[in-house]
């Protein structure tokens, strides 16, 4: 049972006209000049977070892992001189504490972490006693809405009220165009238990390219996403990670000004929030059935090689039963989910006719 996280706190760094907050910088602090020309071109898009990696959760062994503690004072320096809060990514309780120490004013639990309730625990134990600090949650690589969650709880359990989650994607295996899957009903209902945690969306690992980030930027806006965090740098092209998913300051100030920004009402939130679910429902049993006629044409072509009829009713029936009984558990009426199924099975059997009388 989710608790209600009833008295979170707006985030300080959130703009009060209720303009979208906007995160940005590279993904790895990379060298102080690097650090400090992004950031002080950002300044001037009106950045209210510069966000930068010290300790990088890379997939491969070998690949540039963050410079560390070295980094630490470049960010200091950046909310020293350029006065927007400054945030990094924290994946163990010594991160916490040396980022912590340096004044870093917002800490991000990246995606592999958020999935480690051990990890999240440690970090929320680690942030016990420090209720000023910001923390971003960002879900988890796989789309699991209860880990997410329940890393928010485990830091709201500590005493963080500061809370914000990230969503930036999914990793489900499908391939398709996205770097992470969007998997947008997951937010939407996280927003719908959570009313007042701030959600902003992270089109940058999202779209893992520099186009997608214009146009899933303005999806999470109309969507009604608190803010943004999109990854920047004054050399994208030599990045020492994530080269492809970054910005230049020149082309973020582009982006921001081409993005509409929608007033939503409160009033008929909740309803647009339950039909968005809906949209997203709908495109993912369309993806489903898709995927699912794909292996039945599979099937097609393995009965037609080895000459066996398209019909076999005894797996049909089994079939049925199966699945009407599952929908029926779930208190769904049993006779609506067998005209679903007949229809589905029907326009099997027509694919798998289709394949048999190709020559
Ligand atoms: C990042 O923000 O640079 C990062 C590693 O993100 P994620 O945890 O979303 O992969
Ligand atoms: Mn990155």
């Amino acid at each position: 049972m989710d608790q209600q996280l009833i008295d979170l706190q707006p985030l300080p760094q959130a703009q009060s006209d209720g303009r979208p907050l906007l995160i940005a910088g590279p993904c790895s602090a990379e060298s102080p000049q690097q650090v400090l020309d992004t950031a002080r071109a950002l300044a001037q898009c009106g950045v209210q977070i510069f966000r930068a990696g010290v300790w990088k959760p890379r997939t491969m062994p070998g690949s540039f892992q963050g410079m560390g503690n070295e980094a630490l004072p470049w960010l200091t320096q950046v909310k020293r001189e350029t006065g927007m809060a400054v945030a990094t990514e924290v994946a163990t309780p010594q991160h916490v504490e040396a980022a912590l120490q340096a004044g870093i004013d917002v800490l991000w639990i990246g995606a592999r972490t958020t999935a480690d309730p051990f990890a999240v625990q440690l970090l929320a134990d680690a942030l016990q006693g420090h209720p000023e600090v910001t923390v971003l949650v960002k879900n988890p690589v796989n789309p699991d809405l209860d880990l997410w969650t329940g890393a928010l709880q485990r830091l709201y359990n500590a005493g963080l009220r500061r809370l914000g989650a990230v969503h930036r994607g999914f990793s489900v295996g499908r391939g398709g165009m996205y770097r992470n899957d969007p998997q947008w009903h997951i937010p939407i209902e996280l927003r719908r238990r959570f009313r007042c945690l701030t959600i902003v969306c992270d089109p940058s690992h999202m779209g893992g390219s520099r186009d997608l980030i214009a146009p899933i930027s303005q999806q999470a806006l109309d969507m009604g996403f608190s803010g943004l965090m999109i990854e920047c740098h004054c050399s994208p092209d030599q990045a020492l990670s994530d080269p492809g998913q970054q910005l230049t300051p020149a082309r973020l100030r582009q982006v921001l000004q081409g993005l509409t920004v929608r007033k939503v009402k409160e009033a008929d939130e909740e309803l647009s929030l339950l039909r968005r679910r809906i949209d997203a429902c709908d495109d993912e049993l369309v993806e489903i059935l898709n995927q699912r006629m794909a292996v039945s044409r599979q099937i097609g072509q393995f009965k037609k090689h080895h000459n066996m009829p398209v019909l076999q009713t005894d797996r049909y029936s089994e079939l049925m039963q199966r699945r009407v009984r599952q929908a029926e558990d779930h208190g769904m009426d049993g006779a609506f989910m067998q005209t679903v199924l007949q229809a589905i099975h029907e326009e099997s059997v027509r694919q798998q006719v289709e394949i048999f009388k190709k020559k």
